[in-house]
């Protein structure tokens, strides 16, 4: 299956949010989902059990692993990945609804599953959430109160390796305040859904319309 706009001359938005784990990616991430109606969420299959709280369809696909890599081997994963020991993977389909529904998609996925949509989707739009400092990463994972202490100190271990491939995104948002950050993030998006070339076809369709297609606007033709 071919994946939406391999160039920028596509309406469609491709986000990708990555961070280090406890920088705040789904913090941030819900807030966009709260403001921008029109951007889907891809829930993304994983292997992992469910925190408290989380529901089945909603923050991810929960399925077991012989499940995953049925899934892999029948090619219906966009990108997939191991991730602090779990498998974690965006459906085609994940990305086909977002697509039928929306005038965009936000992915939050590891710095291996950005790689990998980039690769096929030149013009998804990638950003690195970065921690102020990694004692306040710590902090932050700790405070959250998700993980058991070798999850979390494998989590914490993985930080740096995450970090390092900070030259893969087009963007940097150092989350220190929260709604500072916020901000930040907000303003990609919305500069991003500015770029001209995602405005082609409505400028080409203007360019093919002559005066008489407008409404009437009791101007120059009302009189
Ligand atoms: P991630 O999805 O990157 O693993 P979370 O969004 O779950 O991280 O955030 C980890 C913890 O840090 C959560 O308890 C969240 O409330 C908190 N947090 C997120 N951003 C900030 C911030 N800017 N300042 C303080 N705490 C934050
Ligand atoms: P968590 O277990 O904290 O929800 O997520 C752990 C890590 O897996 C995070 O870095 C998150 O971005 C990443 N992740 C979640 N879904 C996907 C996915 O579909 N693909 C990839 N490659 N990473 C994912």
């Amino acid at each position: 299956m071919s994946l939406p706009s391999d160039s920028l001359s596509d309406e469609f938005l491709m986000l990708i949010v990555s961070s280090p784990s406890g920088a705040g990616k789904t913090t941030l991430c819900n807030r966009l989902r709260a403001d921008f109606a029109d951007l889907r969420f891809s829930v993304s299959h994983t292997t992992r059990r469910p925190r408290t709280g989380e529901v089945d369809g909603r923050e991810y696909h929960f399925v077991d692993e012989p499940a995953f890599r049925q899934m892999a081997a029948d090619q219906a994963f966009a990108e997939w990945a191991e991730v602090h020991g779990h498998y974690y993977g965006t459906s085609f389909g994940e990305i086909g609804r977002a697509r039928e529904e929306g005038s965009g998609v936000i992915f939050d996925i590891d710095f291996q599953g950005a790689r990998q949509i980039r690769a096929r989707v030149p013009a998804a739009v990638s950003v690195f959430i970065l921690p102020p400092s990694l004692t306040e990463l710590e902090r932050r994972l700790r405070g959250r109160g998700t993980e058991d202490e070798p999850t979390t100190l494998r989590r914490l271990a993985n930080a740096k390796r995450e970090i390092a491939h900070y030259g893969l995104f087009d963007y940097v948002v150092v989350n220190d305040d929260l709604d500072q950050a916020y901000l930040r993030l907000k303003s990609i998006a919305i500069g991003e859904r500015c770029r001209r070339q995602r405005h082609a076809p409505r400028c080409e369709h203007l360019l093919a319309m002559t005066h008489q297609d407008d409404p009437p606007s009791g101007g120059e033709t009302g009189k």
